[in-house]
């Protein structure tokens, strides 16, 4: 006997229909004798018409109640999938995060998860009954219900597992797994069999939303077995696990993009000390995420051009702060561009390898596409450009590295 934890996104629970065919996938594992924990999304679509509502509701809305507002999709699926598992004679009860509870901070909208108290649970499925849990949310300290940022029902479910010590936690999408790239915009993208920790965390990362960043992260720390797998066909996924399980490493495992990019320039900065503390000091007090950043050296000696990314989301209000601290900063303009994405390599070979960035720029240049900024990790390299080439890019880059199917 297992225990394990059983994931369905939006897709997988889009209508009636698809739930009663996640209770029968679930009651197979039950009727193997399995004890299972199932967390669900809101049916495909929920969430976002959701947020729309909030948003026409209220343009800068009180977070407290846009959780109110958007993690309410959730609990119709919770619902919905335990009676569908009723209906099949399985013994099922829904659960809300703050049921459980699921302890959350402080940070609406996309909080993290703190703490969760399995026990209670925990007995019920040593009762054999199955578990329905509402997905992204949780209880934050004020004692109201926080969501985990989108996406963040797979964060649920990792930290789920990681609390009652599942043996598994499946993430069932609607894909075969993780790919190479994202199989919507390229046809030759394959899927991986295995794929390490560490490259799913860059993925994640840099833009391929089949699993949430901070899942992989909470993944990695728990040594959570985490396998990617469909919710549409009996096949095997993609199991995400340490680098020592993976026989045969290539140099690039994958491809990913974000076009949830904008880059802003300051231009004409002091080139004195501080200065950069001061422009990314006010930023982080406002909970602004920096991705990319460069500078120059001045040639003058006086002064030089910062520029760097943010989210699309955060444009405007960063445009606004920097607007506010200009008098200390002291810059010349401030220039935004919203028509930018960013394309990554990734692949844990890098670090042995030499020459992965040069095939990058490459590849680009074959293409004639303009390398705006460049950013590099051990494990990573990360281009911005403009936003039109995206897809170009991912396939030529798809194909430079050697990625294609057969
Ligand atoms: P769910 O609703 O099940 O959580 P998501 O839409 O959040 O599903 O994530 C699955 C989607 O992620 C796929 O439909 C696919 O378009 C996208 N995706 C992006 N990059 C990848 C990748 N490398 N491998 C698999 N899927 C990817
Ligand atoms: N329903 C939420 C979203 O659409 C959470 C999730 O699907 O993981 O972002
Ligand atoms: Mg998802």
């Amino acid at each position: 006997m297992a225990r394990l934890v059983m994931k369905f996104g939006g897709t997988s629970v889009a209508d009636i229909e698809r739930i009663r065919h996640v209770a029968n996938r679930v009651k197979r594992e039950v009727d193997d004798g399995h004890q299972v924990a199932v967390v669900v999304s809101a049916m495909a679509g929920t969430t976002d018409n959701l947020v729309n509502l909030a948003r026409q509701a209220s343009a800068m809305h009180d977070a407290r109640e846009y959780d109110v507002v958007v993690s309410a999709g959730e609990q119709i699926s919770a619902g919905l999938l335990a009676l569908a598992l009723q209906n099949l004679d399985v013994p099922a009860r829904s659960w809300l995060g703050w049921q459980i509870p699921v302890s959350t901070s402080a940070v609406h909208g996309s909080a993290r998860i703190l703490d969760i108290d399995g026990s209670l649970l925990e007995e019920r499925l040593g009762e054999g009954q199955v578990a329905v849990i509402a997905g992204f949310q949780g209880l934050a300290p004020d004692n109201r219900i926080a969501t985990l940022g989108r996406g963040g029902s797979d964060t649920s479910a990792v930290a789920l597992a990681a609390a009652i010590g599942a043996d598994r936690c499946d993430i069932f999408t609607d894909v075969e797994g993780v790919f190479t790239t994202d199989p919507r915009i390229v046809a030759q993208a394959r899927k991986l069999d295995k794929i390490t920790y560490e490259e799913m965390l860059e993925m994640a990362s840099q833009g391929a939303k089949v699993l949430q960043t901070r899942s992989v992260e909470l993944a990695m720390v728990h040594n959570v077995r985490v396998q990617v797998l469909s919710s549409f066909e009996d096949k095997p996924g993609t199991l995400v696990c340490d680098e020592g399980e993976i026989v045969e490493q290539e140099v690039v495992s994958g491809i990913a993009y974000s076009k949830d990019e904008a880059k802003i320039t300051l231009t004409r900065v002091a080139d004195r000390p501080g200065v950069a503390a001061s422009i990314f000091g006010s930023l982080a007090d406002a909970n602004v995420n920096v991705d990319m950043i460069v500078q120059n050296i001045s040639e003058d000696g006086a002064a030089t051009d910062i520029t760097f990314t943010v989210g699309r989301g955060d444009l405007e209000r960063t445009a606004k702060i920097l607007t506010d601290v200009r008098d200390g900063i002291a810059y010349a303009q401030l220039v935004t561009d919203s028509n930018v994405a960013k394309v990554s390599v990734i692949g844990v070979g890098m670090r042995s390898h030499a020459g992965v960035a040069q095939r990058m720029f490459s590849a680009l240049a074959e293409k004639g596409i303009n390398i705006q900024v460049i950013s590099t990790s051990e494990i990573k390299v990360s281009v911005l450009i403009a936003a039109e080439y995206t897809e170009l890019a991912v396939r030529a880059l798809h194909t430079a590295y050697g990625l294609d199917a057969a």
